[in-house]
């Protein structure tokens, strides 16, 4: 058939040689859905023994999306057919097509609108199988790696801790200044391997978010209480529950309750938390907060630290990106924590942001789905059944009890959710 009425006979002969001898699969569907044209590759890929036994029908009918799980998609569950309707771009790496044998493979597949006068939609797809086997293989390559080194770069920085410790080893003072660096650079190294792991999990395309009805206030209270001593090494004031430093508009202290995977939310408020820490200097303060924002629930981690300039506030959630002046030089770190932050909020359907002023200090927003308790309630009637424990006052569970075990006087409870914690003096 010809490919347009506009080609000469020559171009659309060529055009078509073209479309005959490529592998990946190519469809033309009109305005309506239906297919206009499609190649033997198309028709291959579909279980179609000719492009023409799929022309006329509705293209969703030809191009059968399924999950990873093998659930096919229903037309609202469907981003092709909404970018269809709606033609608009789309592309993704996250979908099987089911030819008509029932064989699924997994495809790159992407819709353009043709553009011009026509309201055909242009479809290409191509078979990844070989692709996702060899990024399988090399995730599998680096995280097997990076935990076969992590073990003994762990006895390394074990011995020197002992080599320096005066109770375990006597040293001299040359011999403690070299082992000191070579502590801190295996301490960077184990650091390293660790944020490795954790971006390979994160890369591996099976590891499924697992999440779970929780109440936000006291889940995201324990994760950071547990970093009381680690604030306390450097007298830095840390206060839950109050907003000081941000817009205190907003109510705090109630139960907010949203949707996610307990170990995500300890790596995102660890990372967060963590680097809080190490860009404030000492005698500085930390603050973090839940609360909800509408239909959001809205944490924040806020310090008075160094700050990011402008320039460099637009890239720090990219992978490895550290920023680089005289102050962050002195400071070990991977560049890796923030890029998995961004990573672990965005797979439960959150958002993270930063703000910050150089030298004065950063925020950095994380904007969680939030559900009505009555939502949640009903979600934990639903995994009653599971293994799965929720989190929250409401379940009777919650994280392990490290908040209890610090020290009583240290924590001042103000009521109304909020607790400070001064580690001023605090050895
Ligand atoms: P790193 O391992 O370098 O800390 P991250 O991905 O966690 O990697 O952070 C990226 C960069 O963002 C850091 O190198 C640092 O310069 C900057 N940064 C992150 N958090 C803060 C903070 N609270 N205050 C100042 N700078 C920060």
């Amino acid at each position: 058939m010809p490919v347009t009425n506009n080609l000469s006979a020559e171009q659309a002969a060529l055009a078509e040689t073209v479309l005959n001898s490529i592998n990946d699969g190519v469809m033309i569907v009109d305005a309506n859905g239906l297919v206009k044209l499609a190649n033997p590759a198309a028709a291959r890929m579909t279980g179609n023994s000719q492009p023409s036994d799929m022309l006329g029908l509705s293209f969703l009918s030809v191009l059968r999306l399924t999950t990873g799980e093998g659930a096919t998609l229903t037309d609202s569950q469907n981003p092709l057919a909404q970018a269809a309707v709606n033609n608009m771009e789309f592309s993704s790496r996250d979908f099987y097509l089911l030819s008509l044998q029932g064989e699924g493979i997994p495809i790159a597949i992407s819709l353009v609108p043709s553009g011009g006068r026509s309201a055909d939609r242009i479809i290409t797809f191509r078979n990844i199988a070989e692709e996702l086997e060899k990024e399988s293989e090399q995730t599998e390559f680096i995280s097997t790696a990076s935990h076969e080194m992590r073990t003994p770069v762990a006895s390394i920085e074990g011995y020197l801790g002992l080599a320096l410790n005066p109770s375990t080893a006597t040293i001299d003072e040359r011999a403690r200044k070299y082992l000191t660096e070579a502590h801190a650079a295996s301490q960077h190294l184990g650091k390293l391997f660790q944020d490795l792991l954790d971006v390979t999990r994160l890369d591996d395309k099976r590891e499924k978010v697992h999440l779970v009805p929780t109440e936000m206030t006291s889940a995201v209270k324990e994760i950071a209480d547990r970093q009381f001593a680690a604030m306390a090494n450097k007298q830095l004031t840390y206060t839950f529950g109050s907003n000081s430093g941000v817009d205190d508009k907003m109510q705090l202290g109630q139960l907010v309750y949203a949707m996610v995977d307990i170990d995500f939310l300890q790596e995102i408020m660890n990372n967060l938390i963590e680097n809080a820490i190490k860009y404030t200097p000492e005698g500085g303060a930390i603050w973090v907060a839940v609360r909800g924002d509408g239909d959001n629930v809205l944490i924040n981690v806020t310090d008075t630290g160094m700050g990011i300039s402008p320039d460099n506030l637009t890239h720090i959630f990219q992978k490895f990106y550290r920023v680089d002046n005289s102050q962050t030089r002195e400071i070990g770190g991977t560049g890796l924590g923030l890029y998995i932050v961004k990573e672990r909020v965005e797979a439960m359907g959150g958002r993270v942001w930063a703000e910050s002023t150089f030298s004065e200090g950063s925020t950095f927003y994380v904007s969680l789905p939030r559900i009505s308790e009555e939502e949640y309630q009903r979600q934990l009637l639903v995994i009653q059944n599971t293994a799965a424990m929720p989190i929250g006052p409401a379940a009777g569970a919650g994280l392990t009890p490290t908040a209890a075990s610090m020290s009583a006087g240290a924590i001042l409870a103000a009521g109304n959710g909020t607790s400070q914690i001064s580690t001023s003096g605090v050895q």
